[in-house]
């Protein structure tokens, strides 16, 4: 007997909401947060530089320089490597549009690849076509935590001499071949936005094995003046500083800072809370006629930030936005990750795109849907979110 949705009038699968990508919060970031307001030092300090540290150490990166977003690190990336107007970034459309904005922000071009239409990611066999004169950077994502095709990327941007600059809001805790991300292309840049793997409220971190830039990067994140300024008020006495270059204000805090230390020492933890809610979800859906994330080989660890799946209404009988409409009525919370970037107005105008320019990121925009996959959840949570899929789909 199919039970009758909650769109309809029917009873609801839960009581209270479900709200998509709720962070973990527990109580030693809570305690590490009142200890830094305690300490007086709120802005970038003692915190952010051990939060750094950290991250090399988990990365395998030399640098590591704590920021106040990952956009503000893929920014700066392209500012350091010297990149602007008349220059070509190539880079995917099926991404978060702060990946695309930030080759605008420097007066450079945005040059898109589709994906391969299993994984959503860069479709590597694209590259070379793509590369021109003007190509000065390839700027891939590791689409929901799972790597591109390093090899294939590392092998071409060795042969044109390009530099890489990795989008790895969805991927700290990714490998690829025993290879920690962070530690492969010439910049990395992590999120800890709200929904991401650990969070900070909103931070970034970028990652680099190349001194210059890493130097650049630090100047350029703190309104541009000489490297110490932040300790101009420390107890060892005030110093003057010159401004090098008129930079930005992309600082890390130490309120920030003192989630992520904490978070940082929970991240594998809930990596594998993760991994379990990705298995119940492959394991309820195999015989639905959803699409489930596609396989993953045992050369990679994926980062498992986002769970998504396709629905055909075709296949399903109702469409994606149908469905999201149906689990929100059942008080489940989704997300659409992404709608492809050459279909958003200002590329679409801009650059002049059509839908199929992209064909297998357009399928992708138009089909996927993104369930709950957050450490917070429980597995009564994770059954309610199966249990919704399965009523709007009528198979309850
Ligand atoms: C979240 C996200 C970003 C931006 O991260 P912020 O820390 O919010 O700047 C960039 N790229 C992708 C793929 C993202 O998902």
């Amino acid at each position: 007997m199919n039970k009758k949705s909650a769109l309809h009038g029917g009873t609801p699968i839960r009581d209270t909401f479900l709200v998509f990508g709720a962070p973990r919060i527990e109580q030693p970031e809570i305690d590490e947060v009142v200890a830094t307001l305690q300490s007086g030092w709120l802005g970038t300090g003692p915190r952010t530089q051990a939060f750094e540290k950290q991250f090399c150490a988990y990365t395998g990166a030399q640098y590591a320089i704590g920021l106040n977003s990952c956009t503000a690190g893929l920014h700066l990336s392209l500012l350091a490597l010297g990149i602007g107007p008349g220059d070509e970034v190539i880079t995917t459309p099926m991404s978060f549009c702060a990946t695309a904005n930030v080759i605008i922000h420097v007066g450079a071009t945005p040059v898109f690849i589709d994906v391969e239409p299993e994984t959503g990611n860069m479709d590597m066999n694209r590259l070379e076509a793509a590369i021109t004169k003007k190509t000065k950077a390839l700027l891939p994502v590791h689409l929901y935590g799972r790597p591109v095709n390093i090899s294939a990327m590392l092998a071409i941007a060795e042969k044109y001499n390009l530099p890489i600059i990795e989008d790895a809001a969805h991927a700290i805790e990714t490998k690829y071949n025993d290879k920690k991300i962070g530690s492969i292309g010439t910049t990395a840049c992590f999120s800890f936005y709200a929904t991401k793997n650990i969070c900070t409220g909103e931070g970034g971190m970028l990652t680099t094995n190349s001194k210059k830039i890493a130097d650049m990067v630090r100047t350029y994140h703190l309104h541009g003046i000489s490297k110490d300024a932040w300790n101009r008020y420390s107890e060892s006495g005030y110093k003057h500083y010159t401004t090098i270059l008129p930079g930005y204000k992309y600082n890390m805090m130490d309120i920030q800072a003192a989630l992520g230390i904490r978070q940082m020492e929970r991240i594998d933890d809930y990596h594998a809370i993760r991994t379990h809610i990705w298995n119940m979800y492959n394991e309820a859906f195999h015989d639905l006629p959803i699409t489930t994330p596609a396989i993953i080989p045992d050369t990679i660890i994926h980062a498992r930030h986002l769970y998504t799946i396709l629905i055909r209404k075709n296949e399903c009988g109702i469409n994606r936005d149908e469905m999201m409409e149906a689990l929100r009525a059942e008080n489940i919370g989704t997300g659409v990750h992404f709608i492809a970037l050459h279909e958003h107005k200002y590329y679409k105008e801009r650059f002049g795109y059509k839908p199929s320019d992209f064909p297998n990121a357009h399928e992708i925009s138009e089909h996927t849907l993104s369930l709950p996959l957050s450490a917070k959840l429980t597995d009564d949570d994770v059954h309610d979110v199966i249990n919704g899929v399965k009523k709007v789909l009528g198979l309850l």
